[in-house]
């Protein structure tokens, strides 16, 4: 196991967002956590990433306890996060947005295989390399903030929502290289609002409601339960 999420509570102040979430996710898999607004599901990727500190339970990444630890030290341990907005920094180029996502990085001599990779996997990314990235439309920015994301070499990846807002068309493409982001290696966290798309994609996914898991199995199990379909796959 790769990730283990075990009992963990979650709180803002008096508000309680997660409580009481258990997950895994397997070397290999792409793992979608569905649910609606509020759920908890960003609240989570937040905890796992080391930006938020849980109440109580435990975060295990290779078996270690990480939940105590700096984002600093989450990242070059290996978990990296595209998060929800994609936040790529404007007034920046679009090859300075990727040198970001490698600042920590320490074997540098895996760098322009890493850069290469990134744009042969995001073409567009390779064509506007020197433009103020603020001027990508929204599917490109996302595969920004992804290309950001994979230079830091991750074992495992976090997205966070990262169809919001885009037109169909780069909705498809998204999940199209969410897919070749797992065959070539890397693991995939994803949460998602858009549950038809992320269960398609997902070996297993777990279906969060207010800060609870109230369903899990594959991504196909779910995509066929009936409470799945009424709920989050529009009848
Ligand atoms: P969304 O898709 O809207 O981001 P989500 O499933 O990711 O939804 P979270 O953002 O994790 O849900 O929110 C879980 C709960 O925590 C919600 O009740 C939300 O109102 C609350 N919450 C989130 N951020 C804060 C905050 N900064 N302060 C107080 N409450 C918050």
């Amino acid at each position: 196991m790769l990730l283990q999420v075990e009992d963990l509570f979650v709180n803002y102040g008096v508000i309680q967002a997660v409580k009481g979430v258990s997950f895994n996710v397997n070397e290999g898999e792409i793992v979608s956590l569905i649910g609606a607004n509020g759920a908890g599901k960003s609240t989570i990727l937040h905890t796992i990433s080391g930006i938020m500190r849980p109440k109580s339970g435990r975060i295990l990444y290779n078996g270690k306890e990480i939940q105590k630890e700096k984002s600093q030290k989450i990242v070059s341990g290996g978990i990296s996060q595209v998060p929800e907005g994609r936040h790529i920094f404007a007034g920046l180029s679009v090859l300075e947005n990727l040198q970001m996502g490698a600042f920590l990085r320490k074997d540098k001599s895996q760098l322009k295989k890493d850069y290469d990779n990134v744009f042969e996997r995001f073409p567009v990314l390779q064509e506007r390399k020197n433009q103020d990235a603020a001027t990508l439309s929204g599917g490109e920015q996302q595969m920004l903030a992804m290309g950001r994301a994979l230079m830091a070499a991750p074992k495992l990846l976090l997205l966070d929502e990262p169809s919001m807002g885009l037109a169909p068309i780069f909705i498809n493409e998204i999940f199209d290289i969410i897919e070749s982001i797992k065959k070539q290696g890397t693991t995939v966290l994803l949460i998602e609002q858009n549950a038809a798309k992320a269960l398609s994609i997902a070996d297993r996914g777990y279906v969060l409601s207010v800060g609870k898991i109230v369903l899990s199995g594959t991504g196909q199990e779910l995509l066929n339960n009936a409470e799945v379909k009424k709920a989050y796959l529009g009848g």
